[in-house]
């Protein structure tokens, strides 16, 4: 499922920053790790997957015997140790990794193994793999954006037959069904979350769809995405049955210069805060500045959500390549909600938007 990508070049990038973090091992279990640096993904149940890579030896994919089927060679750069059922996988991993001063591990490893591993390797300090394995994810080479530019497409063409759907009469989880099956059948592998948020539901960002019955006037919060060759789509469009409350047009308007504006602001060396400021000015300016309640993007590609997060504090100097969402929004307790949301990668000269579908009000029936 994932796509041949040079596995090898990333583990020899992964070890160049081991060396500078005097990390001797890199031991990488669940989580988006190790399919970036393997092509793998690990079934998250309770047998042991992990991928044991020593800065100056080799890399070997220590994994259940039943499981080891999955696993394509990738050019041979890992080795594959598939261990039986009377096994211990963490004794196998401790062994592999000899007894080293400094380990990092995945971020998503479950406790049960890294209280075991430490058991095991009593005299090595554990640190989180996440700061080099972010420092490669978060800028995305060509063959990235290429499959995020595929899903990102997928979903535009959802949102242009969502046109055409019927809304009013229909619940939350009948549409969302429908996101779902669309995002499928416009090339997605899987879908991955459909939000359906109808009136004052679309109040709640993070909303699960109801029972409830859309009705004519509501504004509607659509959000959804799945994922093409591991890598992610999500984008949000707001709809109107029918025309809108004045109220909602005036917020609309509002929303949507606050996304125009932080997508304007995107270009290599500014920083992350600076495009939250962006689109949270325009919407203080208006007086809705209570009403936007989250950051306004996260980082996208094998996550949902990963790294850089656009959110005020963050410094962190945007690069060409990174790739992340654009989604502020304003949200009323009571009344109704809305929200609009692109994915953008950085470009050399500014912003290259993966999400094209028209940003307008869409008006529905
Ligand atoms: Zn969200
Ligand atoms: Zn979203
Ligand atoms: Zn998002």
């Amino acid at each position: 499922m994932f796509p041949n990508a040079d596995y090898s070049g990333r583990l020899d990038a992964v070890r160049a920053l081991m060396a500078e973090r005097d990390v001797d091992v890199l031991l990488l279990s669940v989580g988006s790790d190790l399919p970036y640096l393997s092509g793998y993904e690990a079934m998250p149940l309770e047998r042991l997957t992990m991928l044991v890579v020593l800065r100056d030896g080799p890399v070997t994919m220590v994994i259940p015997r039943l499981e080891a089927p999955r696993v394509q060679a990738r050019g041979g750069a890992f080795a594959i140790y598939p261990w039986d059922e009377t096994e211990d996988p963490v004794a196998i991993v401790a062994d592999l990794a000899g007894s080293p001063a400094m380990a990092a591990i995945g971020d998503h490893t479950w406790s049960r193994f890294l209280l075991g591993l430490q058991d095991a390797m009593a005299g090595t300090r554990f640190v989180t793999a996440s700061p080099m394995t972010s420092a490669l994810r978060i800028r995305k080479d060509a063959g990235e954006v290429a499959w995020l530019r595929a899903a990102g497409e997928a979903t535009d063409r959802v949102v242009d037959r969502l046109d055409d759907e019927p809304f009013a009469g229909r619940t939350e989880r009948e549409v969302a069904r429908r996101v779902a099956q669309m995002t499928v059948e416009e090339g997605h592998d899987v879908a991955a979350f459909a939000i359906v948020a109808s009136g004052p539901n679309g109040a709640s960002p993070h909303h699960e769809p109801t029972g409830r019955v859309i009705e004519p006037g509501d504004a509607v919060v659509i959000d959804f995405g799945g994922r093409v060759k591991g890598y992610h789509s999500d984008t949000t469009r707001t709809f109107s049955v029918g025309e809108p409350a004045q109220r909602v047009a005036e917020a609309y308007a509002v929303l949507r210069e606050a996304q125009r504006a932080a997508v304007a602001a995107v270009r290599p060396g500014v920083s992350a805060e600076s495009v939250d400021a962006a689109a949270r000015g325009v919407i203080a300016a208006a007086g809705y500045g209570e009403y936007f309640v989250h950051r306004t993007g996260h980082g996208i590609g094998l996550e949902g959500h990963e790294e850089p997060y656009i959110v005020a504090g963050n410094t962190l100097a945007l690069e060409p390549g990174m790739a992340f969402s654009i989604e502020p929004g304003i949200y009323v307790p009571g009344e109704f909600g809305m929200r609009i949301e692109d994915i953008v990668v950085v470009a050399a000269d500014g912003v290259d938007r993966l999400n094209r579908s028209p940003r307008r009000l869409h008006i529905v029936d």
